[in-house]
């Protein structure tokens, strides 16, 4: 089969034929129709710091993707040849502490597909039945293919109090921008989006978010949005510091600071001033909570109410993987995905 492959400690992604996976007794063979880029993709690419200290090549790279079973092992009940699926790519061992307490996002334990073990940007994946997700028939690939970061966005807004919270959402890469719309369709009064890239402004306004700013006009919008309080809630999804103390700035007394930017490098923060005397609370988020979030992502493209497809901009096949990672580059982009088959 063809797949994208990360072949040495070095920059750049080689389209390759490799041998099709083979499944074990508790796996699934999926034939892969859409498959997301994202910006960890873009380290693994570029090799840097993160890229180096983490992988270990050779390995096929990509963790979002959706496509059909074709094979499923002799252990598996649920998941038949022909199921549409997507599927959660951070494979934990269901053992320990975490996992067995309901927070299996935070196993020590997890391995990452197109990270830690053979990913997605390839025509078959092999994966445990038990990070099977069933797509409904009435879901696309296209937005199935896109269900990861897309829980990222649900996990983050949905472990606040939303309904009718005044939120600012910092930061519209893929992942703020589906947070304004699950912010609206879960009943925000208010949904406040900043960013640097009028794009990025204009993909924020298109799913609903009532006012788009940039770093600069955020803190006079959300006072004069607020009553002089600030926001309820902030979905912080840069990971740049001066967004991360806006951050801390701009959420209310007691009001709650979700983060899910990761910054490069440590940042200092005024500990006092900027979090424990205004009584708030911070939450860190990783991957999706499995499986409530993906219960909830589910549900809410049943309703209807949010709809993520103009979030993807970009389409291309595996051979122009160069100009995906361009396009991501780029900053104009919203999500960028690979057409499989
Ligand atoms: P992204 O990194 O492209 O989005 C970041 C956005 O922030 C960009 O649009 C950028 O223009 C904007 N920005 C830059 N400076 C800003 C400022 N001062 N104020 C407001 N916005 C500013 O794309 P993404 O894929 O949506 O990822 C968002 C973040 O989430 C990244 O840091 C990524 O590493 C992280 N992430 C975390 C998890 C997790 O599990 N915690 C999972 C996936 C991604
Ligand atoms: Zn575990």
């Amino acid at each position: 089969m063809k797949a994208l492959v990360k072949e040495t400690a070095a920059p750049g992604f080689a389209l390759r034929d490799v041998p099709e996976p083979r499944i074990r007794e508790n796996e699934v063979l999926i034939r892969v129709r859409r498959a997301g880029v994202c910006g960890t993709d873009v380290h693994i690419h570029d090799w840097d710091d993160w890229a180096s200290s983490r992988c270990r090549p050779p390995f096929i790279v990509g963790h979002e993707f959706a496509g059909d079973v074709v094979e499923a092992g002799r252990l598996v009940t649920d998941v038949k040849e022909g199921d549409r699926v997507t599927a959660e790519g951070h494979i934990v061992d269901g053992r320990c502490l975490l996992c067995r307490t309901g927070n299996a996002h935070v196993c020590p334990f997890t391995r990452i597909i197109g990270v830690d073990r053979d990913g997605c940007f390839a025509e078959y994946i092999a994966m445990p039945a038990t990070n099977v997700w069933h797509l409904d028939d009435t879901i696309s690939y296209d937005i199935g293919g896109i269900h990861d970061p897309m829980g990222n966005a649900f996990h983050t807004a949905l472990t606040a109090d939303i309904p009718g919270a005044t939120v600012l959402v910092t930061g519209c890469g893929p992942i703020g921008i589906f947070a304004v719309g699950i912010c609206r369709a879960a009943g925000a009064s208010r949904v406040i989006a900043s960013d640097i890239n009028q794009r990025r402004l204009e993909l924020a306004k298109h799913m609903g978010a009532h006012d788009v700013v940039t770093p600069d006009e955020a803190r006079d919008v959300v006072m004069r949005a607020t009553g002089g309080l600030g926001v309820d809630v902030v979905l912080e999804m840069s990971g740049v510091p001066s967004a991360i103390h806006q951050a801390f700035e701009l959420v209310r007394v007691g009001g709650r600071v979700q983060m899910l930017g990761i910054p490069v490098k440590p940042i200092e923060i005024d500990l006092p001033r900027e979090v424990i005397f205004k009584g708030i609370t911070i939450y860190g988020v990783v991957g999706r909570r499995m499986y409530d979030t993906w219960h909830q992502m589910t549900r809410f493209l049943r309703a209807g109410e949010f709809d993520p497809s103009p979030v993807i901009t970009h389409r291309f096949p595996m051979s122009e993987a160069a100009e995906a990672i361009a396009a991501i580059k780029s900053g104009d982009a919203g999500k960028v995905i690979f057409e499989i088959a």
